[in-house]
């Protein structure tokens, strides 16, 4: 163990080869300050060095191409910044150039006329002849061509390359490096699991990721190397939740008589199995005497609001006070609204409070909140200032947590100094499951995986702008059916003034269509005040306008069931996950739904499969899918939170099965040894610590 810290330590200057110029350009450009430093700096690319082109068969489309020919002579061109050297290169098949901006006088005196070479790179067609820019140049020696099969490609910086530090150098290092550091590389899995799944042990991994004999090797390497990643990764956020379970206790809400008394009486509805079955999940946790701390994710309309009304009242029926926290107003106010109803004919108290409620108003919630007379509070990020205190808060329902950071989680759990409330976490952003195991992995999780019976699938469609009197008469012949519509404009900051613009002349357009009195139209925009947006989502709501016209504002949560269809002006301009929650506006309520999706013509690759995507489903799972695709994990939303920024190797995205098998192993082996201490586990145990010592030495440096 301090054998394996010692020699990982050891300053790269010490590395033959390594001189203080070379070391002090490693520490600088990359970062690389240790052999443990230089050993885990992983190519981004690798090239096949087996194949030669002749120039004739050059094209544009060739990735990279090596050639073997001869340089010819060369000449200085251009001036300024368009000064090159610029070598006519040949072989038996035609005649290219290689192109060179940097380094001019340094290729002037050591290029040869006449002399062989083989040279690498993009191959691009300019004027009448290909050119190579900056290629790799190395003379032919019976050496290359032995060991130039399958060569590393290391990301460099722009300064090293005009120094002549490149990658094929960068590799040189790790193959003196490789030699004397494979005796250090201990295994950090055990050998059941390297069994198992097969996997290379870790010191070849090391090895043949960086110096694959071929592909197949490569793949090897990579594979052990991520599992080892993901594993480590889950083990982490399953020891958390365990520790978390065992450390913090929960008020233990067993009662059930009220609960029993509101399906009897007020349930509108059968619940659908799936929200049966998380009941279940969670009554489980809330009479376990642990603390809960649940993610509950459920599509669009799948129905979580009256889950969270039931937790709610198993907390109530124990003496305890629930809250529910919501991004918007607007949703928190749909949210008293809707509850109310059951709320007051349980004779119960619920109260909401926002940025928006008035001072009295305020005091008496404040007051009601402490004595225990308010059962439920409802609100928005209100609820998190120090002046709400409560008599006993027994449970935190957190509705679209991605909008909510953790800290905020935090401050909920503070508000309870005795025992902390039971945290339930709602969220409608269909998560793929690889990526809800990296970022949640320490939530319990609850999935409703059933939409309410009776729903009719949404019907979804492209519409090119130029088309736009034809969707006018559609909403004029649903509205005619007694439907409403909500017509939508994007509404991104960076072209706010722009996006107003097109959102008010849409308005007036519609307006000019949709004359008064027959038709009457609601506008709700970020510039508005809370209160005049709630006015006219009221109008809405109680079917007193037909037509919603609005931002992205009305994203998350609005519930007006008797809307049936969604027009997205611009859809090109978002993204997938929030056009599902667009769409998810509709199709609340008996009726067939509509989703119509405008856009110009011209539309990129990418774009494309996104509107045919949201066209083919209205599965949440597989849109995230497809999203995860497109955008790679780093940009879905909320996953700044957590768990991703430390994966170096692993792809979510692709490593999907990788995940899984690391996730159950992890879990496999803390439930047979949940300390690690059993001799088999002790590898795990020595890499553990040695994260947490890497942990602590990269903070000092940084
Ligand atoms: P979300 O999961 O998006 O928050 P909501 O809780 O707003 O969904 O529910 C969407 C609609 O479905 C609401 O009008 C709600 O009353 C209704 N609903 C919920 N569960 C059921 C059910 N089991 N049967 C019928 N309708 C339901
Ligand atoms: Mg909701």
């Amino acid at each position: 163990m301090t054998d394996r810290a010692t020699f990982f330590d050891t300053k790269i200057e010490f590395l033959k080869g390594v001189g203080p110029q070379r070391a002090a350009t490693l520490n600088k450009e990359l970062n690389i300050f240790t052999f443990g430093d230089l050993i885990q700096y992983y190519p981004f690319r690798y090239e096949d060095r087996t194949k030669f082109h002749t120039i004739a068969e050059l094209s544009d489309l060739l990735p990279g191409a090596q050639v073997r020919g001869r340089i010819r002579d060369w000449s200085i061109m251009g001036e300024g910044s368009k000064r090159r050297l610029v070598a006519s290169f040949t072989d038996h098949t035609g005649t290219m150039d290689l192109v060179w901006f940097h380094g001019i006088s340094y290729y002037e005196k050591s290029l040869r006329a006449g002399g062989e070479y083989i040279a690498y790179g993009k191959p691009l067609y300019f004027g009448s002849t290909y050119s190579i820019t900056h290629p790799e140049l190395e003379m032919p020696s019976p050496d290359t061509e032995q060991d130039g099969a399958f060569q590393p490609v290391y990301n460099l910086t722009e300064k090293m390359r005009r120094t002549h530090f490149e990658s094929k150098a960068i590799a040189k290092l790790m193959r003196q490096l490789l030699d004397i550091a494979k005796p250090h590389i201990h295994e950090t899995l055990p050998e059941s699991l390297l069994h198992k799944f097969r996997l290379l042990p870790k010191a070849e991994a090391m090895e043949h990721i960086h110096l694959p004999y071929n592909q197949a090797w490569l793949n090897q390497a990579l594979r052990r190397l991520k599992f080892e990643e993901l594993f480590f990764n889950q083990l982490r956020l399953i020891k958390n939740k365990l520790i978390h379970k065992t450390e913090y206790p929960g008020q233990i809400f067993r009662d059930t008589t009220i609960l029993n008394q509101f399906y009897k009486d007020h349930l509108p509805f059968d619940l659908t199995n799936a929200q049966k079955k998380v009941i279940k999940e969670i009554y489980a946790d809330l009479i376990s005497g642990k603390h809960m701390n649940r993610l509950l994710q459920g599509d669009v309309g799948s129905g979580k609001t009256i889950v969270a009304f039931i937790t709610m009242l198993m907390a109530i029926n124990n003496g305890a006070q629930a809250c529910i926290m919501a991004p918007t107003e607007i949703l928190a106010d749909q949210h008293y609204e809707g509850l109310k109803v059951f709320v007051d004919a349980m004779g119960l108290h619920i109260g909401i409070l926002t940025g928006s409620t008035n001072t009295k108003r305020r005091r008496v919630i404040h007051e009601e909140l402490q004595n225990g007379k308010m059962n439920i509070i409802v609100g928005t990020h209100a609820l998190l200032e120090d002046v709400v205190q409560f008599k006993n808060l027994g449970l935190c329902i957190i509705d679209e947590q991605h909008r909510f950071g953790v800290a905020q989680r935090a401050k909920m759990w503070a508000k309870n100094t005795e025992i902390p409330p039971h945290i339930l976490v709602m969220t409608a952003t269909p998560i793929p499951r690889t990526l809800a195991m990296t970022l949640y992995g320490n939530l319990d999780l609850s999935v409703i995986d059933e939409l309410p019976a009776g729903r009719k699938p949404i019907k979804t469609v492209h519409r090119y702008d130029t088309h736009r009197s034809e969707v006018f008469g559609f909403m004029r012949q649903q509205i005619e059916l007694g439907r409403q519509v909500y017509v939508v404009y994007p509404l991104i900051e960076e072209s706010e003034k722009l996006d107003f613009k097109d959102l008010m002349d849409g308005y007036e357009s519609i307006s000019r269509a949709f004359e008064k009195p027959k038709y009457q139209i609601s506008i709700l925009h970020g510039k508005m005040l809370a209160y005049e947006k709630d006015d006219e989502m009221m109008r809405f709501q109680r079917g007193e306008t037909q037509i919603m016209v609005a931002t992205t504002v009305i994203e998350v949560g609005v519930n007006v069931p008797n809307a049936s269809v969604m027009v997205v002006e611009s859809a090109e301009r978002f993204g997938l996950a929030q056009l599902h929650q667009l769409r998810g506006r509709v199709g609340r309520g008996a009726d067939q739904s509509y989703c119509i999706l405008m856009t110009g013509y011209k539309l990129s690759k990418e774009t494309r499969t996104r509107i045919e995507t949201m066209v083919k489903t209205n599965n949440g799972f597989e849109i995230a899918d497809v999203d995860l695709q497109l955008r790679g994990p780093g940009d879905l939303s909320g996953t700044q939170q957590s768990g991703i920024a430390d994966l170096q190797l692993a792809d979510l995205a692709k490593d999907g099965a990788i995940l899984t098998a690391a996730r159950e192993s992890a879990q496999a082996v803390l439930d047979e040894d949940p300390h690690l201490i059993l001799p088999q586990h002790a590898p795990i145990l020595t890499q553990i610590e040695s994260q947490r010592q890497g942990e602590t030495n990269w903070s000092r440096i940084s």
